[in-house]
């Protein structure tokens, strides 16, 4: 079954009001393939302004985390019910940047999830491994053991897309090969057959992140089990719309 190419452009902690103007104007000013999803996931900060910029066009904005909890004494959390209220439409949860330098666990991605999924909200739900656990050949089981904690809080998975972004290629200039990449991918999509079952597997999007560029992103495309991408760095540069028609 043909699923939607996704392409998800993760800002993190980058940009002023300014250079996210520029950033947008690239964006609405460019020829996107109309055949792709395409979001962005400014600093919470700037959230509202770049959904103001990008209305009428193509591309959807994403919060970059998001608390579980409604309301209350949270100090500096933004909650997923704050987004939804806000029209926001995705998030990212389970970053590798969110696990690694904020603690949080398989289990708190797992209830954040699911709170975000109870408020109508789309996840982009990242998991990956890091390079210890490659060369331990521990790869599949770290990624299954991540998105099995999820599913133990999730039952419906339409609104969610899988991002596989091995730690090691994030922000290193490292990108999967495109066979490492598939491997993982028709790994995930397996686990998902037999966890979630078969209908739900093969409308699953599972995106590749880490190093995507456009030299390297038409590769990475053309494998069965990649049905997008989640970029850090070349999402803040024109490159992203080569990226974004990765197929074309
Ligand atoms: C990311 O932060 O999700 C990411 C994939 O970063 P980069 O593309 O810079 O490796």
């Amino acid at each position: 079954m043909a699923r939607t190419f996704f392409v998800g452009g993760n800002w993190k902690m980058n940009g002023s009001l300014e250079s996210t103007k520029q950033l947008t104007q690239t964006l609405t000013q460019a020829k996107l393939d109309s055949n792709v999803e395409v979001v962005v996931a400014p600093p919470a900060l700037h959230l509202l302004t770049v959904k103001e910029q990008l209305a009428g066009s193509k591309v959807a904005v994403s919060a970059q985390n998001a608390y579980h909890k409604a309301s209350g004494a949270f100090t500096g959390e933004v909650s997923v019910n704050m987004l939804k209220d806000a029209s926001i439409p995705w998030v990212i949860l389970g970053h590798s940047e969110r696990r690694t330098l904020f603690g949080e666990s398989d289990a708190n991605v797992a209830e954040k999830t699911a709170a975000a999924l109870a408020e109508g909200l789309s996840v982009i739900l990242c998991i990956g491994e890091t390079l210890e656990q490659r060369e331990a050949n521990e790869t599949v089981n770290v990624v299954v053991r991540q998105l099995n904690a999820a599913a133990d809080q999730v039952k419906d998975w339409s609104k969610i897309v899988v991002a596989y972004e091995p730690v090691w290629a994030i922000g290193t200039g490292k990108v999967a090969t495109s066979e490492q990449a598939q491997e993982v991918h028709a790994a995930i999509r397996k686990w998902a057959a037999d966890k979630l079952g078969k209908d739900t597997a093969e409308k699953l999007r599972i995106i590749y992140g880490g190093s995507v560029a456009a030299k390297n992103c038409k590769e990475l495309a053309q494998q069965p089990d990649i049905d997008g991408f989640l970029v850090g760095g070349a999402s803040l540069k024109p490159e992203f719309v080569d990226i974004v028609n990765a197929n074309n």
